[in-house]
């Protein structure tokens, strides 16, 4: 994937991406010459040629995360910070999730830990993952093409995030690699994944089980006096369910 060089955002939020400072940038505001492109800095303020003001900033990591490839069904921010929070993932963390699908879960997690694995067992997927590790430009992230149901080669995990049809199935193989005191994340967009899950969890004696949550973002609109939800909101995405790793 070709990176991303500069960013420009009109004054009504309207944002634009660079890729390449040897052509002009043609928006429907008319266009940015390359060379202004090229010799703008951050902070700088650049005009099209109908006089449209653009700000210029380089990408930071959640531009470009916006940008990634996407073919399986993503995690949304709003869950993704939901986990974050919960389990306290930090720089200090080792973090596993499965399956990787686009990576995109195991990418914005390695922004802010010490180490992510993910596993993948769709080969087709995990090309896509190393493509959005690099266009991320991370480099504490590792692959695996490895089924998450199967003993799991690396321990002393601090966090594991399952997506995957049946979470149920990787409960033995979690409890092997977490840490005591490591937490085990289930996420899953249907009602009877959580019951199997959330059940089995409760018959493992290395697990307790912690709290089954779902997170419901509502997006307003704010124009003048007209304050009020927006029509169009993320619909359902998927429960979190989530457990601590007690036994050695
Ligand atoms: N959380 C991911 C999306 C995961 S989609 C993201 O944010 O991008 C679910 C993925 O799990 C699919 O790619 C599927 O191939 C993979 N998968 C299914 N069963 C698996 C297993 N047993 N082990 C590892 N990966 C598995």
């Amino acid at each position: 994937m070709e990176s991303i060089k500069k960013i420009l955002i009109t004054r009504q939020g309207r944002k634009f991406y660079v890729k390449d400072l040897e052509s002009d940038l043609h928006t429907q505001y008319g266009f940015v010459n390359k060379e202004d492109l090229k010799k703008s800095k951050e902070g700088d303020l650049v005009k099209s040629n109908t006089e449209k003001e653009f700000f210029v900033f380089n990408p930071s990591f959640i531009d470009l995360y916006r940008k990634i490839k996407r073919d399986a069904q993503i995690i949304p921010l709003k869950d993704i910070g939901f986990i974050i929070a919960e389990t306290g993932i930090n720089k200090e963390s080792k973090v596993l999730d499965a399956g990787s699908g686009s990576g995109a879960l195991a990418c914005f997690l390695a922004s802010i830990a010490k180490e992510v694995i993910t596993y993948e067992i769709r080969e087709d997927f995990i090309e896509i993952v190393k493509s959005n590790i690099e266009f991320l430009q991370l480099k504490n992230i590792k692959i695996k093409n490895k089924n998450i149901y199967e003993e799991i080669e690396d321990k002393a995990i601090d966090v594991i995030i399952l997506d995957v049809p049946e979470p149920w199935k990787a409960i033995e193989s979690c409890s092997k690699a977490l840490k005591p005191g490591g937490f085990l994340v289930s996420y899953s967009p249907s009602v009877p994944q959580v019951a199997d899950f959330v059940n089995a969890l409760r018959k493992n004696e290395s697990f307790v089980y912690l709290k089954t949550c779902e997170i419901t973002e509502r997006e307003w609109e704010v124009e003048e006096r007209k304050v009020r939800p927006k029509s169009a909101s993320i619909g359902h995405s998927g429960f979190m369910s989530f457990a601590r790793k007690v036994t050695k």
